[in-house]
């Protein structure tokens, strides 16, 4: 879906970023869907669904937890946002029980997904159990041989997966070949992008459902603290959960870091930092930065994190990042893997390996800040699926 002919700027824009770079064929689909998205969010019944699904099905509000011992040790005040307590693991339960729902009242008799690591095929697949949706997961041959356990997880849930044996057999593949999915029957599906990424509407939509992770933390850290925090930090893969923390304070006066895969580190090329390393490009049927040679073809990408492992990045935080309003920054693999354990011993909470990247830029940022800064870090996943992973030094 790279290099389609560009279209006139205007709707779905964040800055020069964004648009719809799709086929003649899937335009129309779009807008039909954008319209049912903004129907759906001005329809009481519907925000009353999505809201009882979240809080009595998914657990919501997620804790803010102050993190006593940590704090000391950097001489800050450090709370984590917990969606690692949210149903599933992560916060990607938030945006497909939304699109989910959506599917259903616009009366779509099937979801199809793409899935890298395969996070994003699970929490579709709960979604889908949940409301009665056949889902069905395209995903690389490649990534279903190394997240075997993830395969076995949407199967059990009743997803049908797909594999996908073009190209490099992975994510960027699998989006691909849902698109041609969707293309092909766009009547009766409903195609459940993972992060803010794609044509407009998704990257409007996804933010939309994840922002209630920022709503409540604005609210919780005001009840805490009685003031806002001085710092905000996410992890960066798509940016659906650093737009769903970030957005409700984009008016205030609080500074906002994106932590992108640093990989083996920037040099090597071995990594995933398509906002530090990156340049303008489409894919996906948006306008952003990506990692690509200077032909144009996207590049591979690495990450311990198999969530950070994409060559792209929302076109909003593109955007955020141009504007000066957030700042982008990565780590290496082997900080964030020293974050995991050091959140894993020092307060009891095993982070997602991509959370732990938040965590890793915090640790090397902590002396640059003043003295009991209040700090959030939106730990957007559980690190059960990590733990397996080379455990660093503390
Ligand atoms: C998928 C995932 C990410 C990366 O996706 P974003 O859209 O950038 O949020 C980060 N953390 C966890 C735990 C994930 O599962």
């Amino acid at each position: 879906m790279t290099g389609s002919a560009e279209r006139p700027a205007g709707v779905g824009r964040y800055g020069r970023f964004g648009g719809r770079y799709v086929p003649e064929t899937l335009m129309e689909a779009l807008i039909r869907l954008d319209g049912a998205f903004t129907r759906a969010m001005e329809d009481p019944a519907f925000r009353q669904d999505l809201t009882g699904l979240l809080t009595h099905y998914a657990g919501r509000p997620t804790p803010l937890t102050f993190c006593p011992n940590l704090s000391k040790r950097l001489a800050l005040r450090v709370y984590l946002k917990r969606e690692d307590l949210l149903h599933g693991g992560a916060h990607k339960l938030n945006n497909t029980l939304g699109q989910a729902l959506l599917a259903r009242s616009m009366g779509k008799g099937r979801i199809i997904a793409e899935t890298g690591a395969g996070q994003h095929g699970v929490a579709t697949a709960i979604a889908g159990a949940r409301l009665g949706l056949p889902v069905e997961v395209y995903m690389g041959e490649v990534d279903i041989r190394r997240q075997a356990l993830n395969v076995s997880r949407m199967e059990l849930l009743g997803a049908r997966v797909i594999p996908v044996a073009s190209g490099t057999r992975t994510l960027k593949d699998a989006v691909n070949e849902a698109l041609r999915d969707w293309v092909e029957r766009v009547e009766d599906t409903f195609y459940l992008l993972g992060s803010i990424v794609g044509p407009h509407p998704y990257p409007l939509m996804v933010r939309t459902f994840q922002s209630v992770i920022g709503e409540e933390a604005r609210r919780q850290i005001l009840e805490r603290e009685g003031r806002l925090p001085d710092t905000i930090l996410a992890c960066v893969g798509g940016g659906s959960n650093a737009i769903g923390i970030f957005h409700r304070f984009l008016a205030d006066d609080v500074r906002l870091i994106g932590v992108e895969a640093g990989g083996e580190g920037l040099e090597t090329g071995m990594h995933g930092a398509s906002l530090c390393a990156g340049s303008p490009g489409v894919l996906h049927g948006a306008l952003s930065y990506l990692l690509q040679d200077e032909n144009g073809q996207v590049s591979d990408t690495h990450s311990i994190a198999a969530g950070l492992d994409y060559p792209g990045v929302g076109p909003e935080l593109a955007h955020l990042r141009e504007s000066g309003r957030m700042e982008a920054v990565s780590v290496t693999d082997r900080a964030a893997r020293e974050a995991f354990s050091l959140l894993a011993r020092t307060e009891g909470i095993v982070p997602a390996m991509e959370s732990a990247h938040a965590i890793a830029r915090l640790v090397e940022m902590a002396g640059e800040l003043d003295r009991e800064s209040v700090v959030v870090v939106n730990l957007s996943g559980r690190g059960d699926k990590d733990v397996e992973a080379p455990v660093g030094p503390v």
